[in-house]
C-alpha cells in the first residue's frame, strides 16, 4: 500500500457555498485552508520547491531564502522540513505573531525586517541577504514562475472540474500575483469568457495582509496589469466586516483577505445578472487570533 507523503496532500480544496445577495448568482468559495501548511501558499511552495530542486540550484549545503507576509515562509518552513531543507524567512516584524510561531515551529529561521516598511521591505532585505549566493538559494516568489505555474497547473483545473465548466467569475485577491496569473491565465484558456476579477486595498494605508497596493508597491515581476478583466478595490473595514459576517451568519472562519475576496464577489453578484462566482479565500481566522480582526 502507497500512502502518499504529505506534499502529496496540497491542493484539491473545497468549494464552499456562500450566500449570494443576488438569488439568481452563485457564489462559491475555494477554501485554501484545507492545505497542510494552511494556506493558499502551500500550491506555490511546493512548485518552488520542486523545480529549484530539479534543476540543482537549491542542494543541502544551501538555505532556501525567501521574503514573505507570513504564509508562504510557513509553506517553505513545512515542506523543507518534511524533505530536509533549510529555509530562511524574512518577514516584517509586525506579521501576526502566530505565522511567526508557525515557522518557527517547523524548524525555519526567522530574519524581520522593518515593520514601517512592511511587505517591501522584507523584499529589500531578503535581495541583500541573497548577494551571499553561496549560502543561500534565493527562491524569490515575486519572480518565480514556479508560483504562476503552481496555479495554472492546479488552482485552475481544479475550479473547472468542480464547476463542470460553470464558472463565470474569478475573484482572487493579489499579493504576489501568483493566484491571479496562474489560475487566472488557465481560466481564460478553458473559457475566454470567464471573467477575472482582481481584490486590492483600496490604497497604501489599507492593510490587508497578504495582498498589495500594487500602485504604491514593489510590484511583482510575475504580476500583469493587463490580465483581470477588472479590480475591485477594498477597505480594510469592509473586509473585516465580511471576514465577521461569513463566521457569523455562515459558518465560516476565514482570514482577512478572504474577507476582502467575499467581499468583492458579493459586490460582484450585485453587478451582474446571473452567474457563478469563485472566490479565492487564502486562509483560515486562526492565522489572525492575536490581531485586531477579532477583537
Ligand atoms: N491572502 C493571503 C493571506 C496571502 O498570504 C497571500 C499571499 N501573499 C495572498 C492572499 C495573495 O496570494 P498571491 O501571492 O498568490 O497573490
Amino acid at each position: 500500500m502507497e500512502i502518499p507523503s504529505l506534499i502529496a496532500h496540497i491542493g484539491n480544496t473545497p468549494l464552499i457555498p456562500l450566500q449570494s445577495p443576488n438569488a439568481r448568482t452563485q457564489i462559491f468559495g475555494k477554501a485554501e485552508w484545507f492545505n497542510p501548511g494552511g494556506s493558499v501558499k502551500d500550491r506555490a511552495a511546493k512548485f518552488i520547491f520542486e523545480r529549484a530542486l530539479a534543476s540543482g540550484q537549491l542542494t543541502r549545503e544551501k538555505i532556501l531564502l525567501d521574503a514573505t507576509s507570513g504564509n508562504t515562509g510557513i509553506a517553505y518552513a513545512m515542506i523543507g522540513a518534511a524533505l530536509g531543507y533549510r529555509v530562511a524567512l524574512v518577514m516584517p516584524a509586525n506579521v501576526s505573531v502566530e505565522r511567526k510561531k508557525i515557522a518557527r515551529a517547523y524548524g525555519a529561521e526567522l530574519i524581520e525586517s522593518d515593520p514601517l516598511e512592511g511587505s517591501d521591505g522584507a523584499i529589500v532585505r531578503a535581495r541583500e541577504l541573497a548577494r551571499d549566493a553561496q549560502k543561500y538559494f534565493y527562491a524569490d516568489q515575486y519572480n518565480n514562475s514556479a508560483n504562476v505555474h503552481a496555479h495554472y497547473t492546479t488552482t485552475a483545473p481544479e475550479i473547472w472540474e468542480q464547476t463542470r465548466g460553470m464558472i463565470t467569475h474569478f475573484v482572487a485577491g493579489v499579493g504576489t500575483s501568483g493566484t491571479m496569473m496562474g489560475a487566472g491565465a488557465r481560466l481564460k484558456e478553458f473559457n475566454p469568457a470567464i471573467q477575472l476579477i482582481e481584490v486590492q486595498p483600496a490604497d497604501e494605508l489599507q492593510v490587508i495582509e497578504g495582498l498589495k497596493h500594487m500602485e504604491s508597491a514593489i510590484v511583482p515581476g510575475i504580476y500583469d496589469a493587463q490580465l483581470a478583466d477588472k479590480q475591485i478595490a477594498i477597505e480594510t473595514e469592509a473586509a473585516y466586516r465580511e471576514a465577521h459576517r461569513v463566521a457569523r451568519e455562515e459558518g465560516l472562519f476565514v482570514g482577512l483577505s478572504a474577507g476582502a475576496a467575499i467581499a468583492a464577489a458579493r459586490q460582484i453578484a450585485q453587478e451582474i445578472e446571473t452567474g457563478i462566482i469563485i472566490a479565492i479565500l487564502p486562509d483560515s481566522g486562526d492565522r489572525y487570533l492575536s490581531t485586531a480582526l477579532w477583537t
